[in-house]
């Protein structure tokens, strides 16, 4: 079978160089570097194989055997946006027809007219979030993603080439990557972990690792298996609502990983790794904003060294609204009660439907594809 060579990661790589091409270690670092790093304005075949013929320090026979028996998948573009704030919405076609989307975040990363620090003026630079499944299956109510239900998982190339084209397109260079588009990430682990590598691989995208956050709803095996490797990259894990009994109407997935579980899941990663775990919490104005909430979270942390970053809710449907200034800032001081660092964090493109929970295949410039059937998370 003819191997997509941007389907794997560096060490899969080396093993397939080595093996079906003849490539010494040195030549398939090249050859890996030709196929994401260098390759972003040019085709495997076509100019790509030119471009390839020239590399050195490659065998000529290695090359031949490269551009003849390897493919080079690629997805289809349909089209970006980007809004005032400066966030861009990417859609792309997959061969089979499925639409996926990326976002590009510029940093700083500000709502507009907020203050810019000066220090981060000084190095602007962007921030690639990919899917990593063709719609989700865990159905979160807050989010447009869960609302198509769940198609497939992306193969690792799929979610290697949103990236790839975001970065060829991006003026400031491309320092970071979130895995926090389209799906659950966790529940495509392989690929979503092999794509983080050739992200992470200075002879790939040269992102460094700790710049690399897998975003999870909360599964726990999932979590526990990236325990368990030791990943390199960071981990964030959206909450939502700090009871079972209010985090199961937001968030399905407490029937299968409920919050306890899933709390000592980050405490074995915490006890492991060191530093705060990342939780997120989206904020839904009449829902999850009372002091209540504050306790609740209080108890279920305890002396769990976290950093809680607060996002305001991003329905297109408008069913789940934002809390307004003053409850948001009612519920900051509430939350003073953890006595751990707590950060708003702002999700832009709202406009062009970028933000956090709106990713939903939307034409570029149209409305949203109608809902699809919905299925159960699995455990
Ligand atoms: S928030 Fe994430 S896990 Fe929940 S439905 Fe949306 S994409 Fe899936």
């Amino acid at each position: 079978m003819t191997p997509a060579l941007n389907d794997l990661a560096p060490d899969s790589f080396d093993a397939l160089a080595a093996e079906r091409f003849g490539a010494t270690p040195l030549e398939a670092r090249k050859l890996f570097s030709m196929v994401h790093a260098k390759s972003s304005r040019s085709l495997w075949r076509g100019e790509g194989a030119l471009e390839l013929s020239r590399t050195r320090g490659v065998r000529r026979a290695v090359l031949d055997r490269a551009v003849r028996e390897g493919e080079l998948p690629r997805l289809e573009k349909l089209g970006s946006e980007t809004g005032a704030d400066g966030f861009t919405r990417y859609l792309f076609a997959c061969p089979d027809g499925a639409r996926i989307e990326a976002v590009r975040i510029p940093i700083p990363c500000l709502a507009p007219g907020a203050q810019v620090p000066e220090r981060l003026l000084e190095k602007p630079h962007a921030v690639v979030c990919v899917s990593s499944q063709v719609g989700c299956a865990l159905g979160c109510v807050f989010c447009a993603t869960g609302k198509l239900g769940f198609r497939r998982n992306l193969a690792v190339w799929e979610i290697v080439e949103q990236l790839r084209i975001v970065r060829a397109e991006s003026d400031p260079p491309v320092r970071g990557a979130l895995f926090m588009g389209m799906g659950e990430p966790m529940l495509n682990y392989d690929r979503v972990m092999a794509a983080a590598r050739v992200f992470s691989a200075p002879q790939g995208y040269a992102i460094a690792a700790d710049r690399i956050t897998v975003s999870t709803a909360g599964v726990v095996p999932g979590i526990r298996r990236f325990t368990a490797e030791r990943q390199p990259f960071r981990l964030a894990v959206s909450l939502g609502a700090a009871t079972s009994e209010k985090r199961r109407r937001l968030m399905p997935i407490e029937e299968t990983w409920p919050l306890p579980e899933l709390a000592a899941a980050l405490r074995e990663q915490q006890a492991s790794r060191g530093g705060r775990v990342m939780l997120a919490w989206v904020a839904i104005d009449g829902v999850n904003v009372g002091e209540e909430d504050a306790r609740a979270l209080r108890e279920l942390v305890g002396d769990l060294p976290i950093r809680l970053d607060l996002i305001d809710v991003a329905d297109p449907d408008g069913a789940f609204r934002p809390p307004p200034p003053e409850r948001l800032a009612a519920f900051r001081a509430s939350l003073q009660i953890l006595g751990q660092p707590v950060a708003r964090r702002y999700s832009g493109g709202r406009e062009v439907r970028a933000g956090c929970g709106m990713l939903a295949a939307t034409p570029i410039g149209g409305q949203a594809d109608a809902p699809k059937t919905r299925e159960p998370p699995g455990r």
